[in-house]
């Protein structure tokens, strides 16, 4: 248990939590719709500071980051419960724990063992990861503060719906905002996981990026029926190369029946070659189909010579024409994170 960094008091015992864009408030012996913050005695605690539930030493390729450290090995770390309660969820074991059994072969792993890992694993950096890393803020930053004083790169694999001053007090600290636009309207936001104001991720991956300078990439994952829709389609894409810029790498990835949408089909390829097309007609220079290996997208191809910079199959990647952010054969800028690039430190 581990007192919150980001609350407010509010009469009658009650408490405001601002690690997230929820900002739920609180009553007491309550907890908020993540199940990790809980007020106890008018104070508001995070109730998994350090309780990993998964730990895996991951090719940055994984997360998916295919612009960031290329062919580095991240050491991942996941906790436990959500703030998005989407029906699709791929790792609603540990993300829904009311779901399941709670806290079931969890491990202790403080910030300080995290880093001596990380670097026994031939890290390059950490990456929070497999569940949302905002529902246990305090722990990400205290670790992500030791982290760049043991000079490796910081990871947010994140939904994006953490508060604006949560990134500002974590900002100095990462490297790089991995971040979810699920789709691009209300109703889809709303249908997939209750969201009521989506926009905020927007807003905040756009801080990320100018105010931060963290590095960003997009995933969307495209499930049939709910956001294969050109017109969200169109409305990502654009948003991404007007807010982000054009270099910024946008995966759509290949959905797969689980959870509660057990009931609808694999994404088809063409529809994800669609999503692709859609991309490359806004004027995105990077999309890549994932969950598909051996798609011929998932190589990196500099847009301005058209020669091979970066070589992939599933995991396997192999830089073979890149000078720190640019390429190595034209010049051309292809917005890389590299050791020469540079992470925060
Ligand atoms: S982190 Fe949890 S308790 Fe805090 S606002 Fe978000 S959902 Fe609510």
């Amino acid at each position: 248990m581990h007192e919150a960094m980001l609350s407010e008091k509010l009469s009658g015992a009650r408490v405001r939590c601002h690690i997230c864009q929820w900002r739920c408030q609180i009553g007491p012996e309550r907890a908020g719709v993540c199940h990790m913050y809980r007020n106890r005695g008018g104070t508001l605690y995070n109730m998994n500071y350090a309780q990993a539930s998964s730990v895996a030493a991951d090719p940055i390729e994984k997360k998916p980051l295919f612009h960031f450290f290329p062919a580095s090995l991240a050491f991942s770390i996941g906790g436990w419960g959500c703030n998005f309660h989407c029906q699709h969820c791929q790792n609603w074991e540990i993300s829904c724990p009311e779901e399941s059994e709670p806290w079931r072969g969890s491990r202790d792993l403080p910030p300080q063992t995290a880093i001596e890992l990380a670097q026994r694993y031939h890290c390059q950096g950490i990456a929070w990861t497999y569940n949302e890393p905002t529902v246990w803020f305090e722990y990400t930053l205290d670790s992500a503060k030791l982290a760049k004083q043991h000079h490796l790169y910081t990871v947010y694999v994140t939904n994006g719906y953490i508060t604006p001053e949560a990134l500002d007090a974590i900002g100095p600290y990462l490297d790089a905002w991995r971040v979810d636009i699920k789709g691009f309207s209300d109703a889809f936001y709303r249908n997939l996981a209750k969201i009521p104001r989506w926009q905020g991720i927007l807003e905040v991956a756009k801080r990320a990026k100018e105010k931060w300078r963290m590095h960003v990439e997009v995933v969307t994952n495209i499930i049939p029926t709910m956001n294969d829709d050109d017109q969200q389609l169109e409305g990502l894409a654009r948003w991404i190369r007007d807010e982000l810029g054009e270099l910024t790498p946008w995966h759509v990835t290949r959905f797969y029946p689980h959870h509660h949408l057990r009931h609808l089909p694999a994404t088809p390829i063409s529809t994800l070659e669609r999503a692709y097309d859609i991309g490359r007609s806004a004027g995105l220079k990077f999309i890549y189909a994932g969950n598909v290996p051996g798609h011929h997208s998932e190589n990196t191809v500099c847009y301005s010579c058209g020669k091979l910079v970066v070589r992939r199959f599933g995991y396997q990647t192999e830089v073979v024409g890149l000078e720190g952010s640019k390429c190595k054969f034209c010049g051309a800028e292809l917005n890389f994170r590299t050791p020469e690039g540079g992470a925060k430190w």
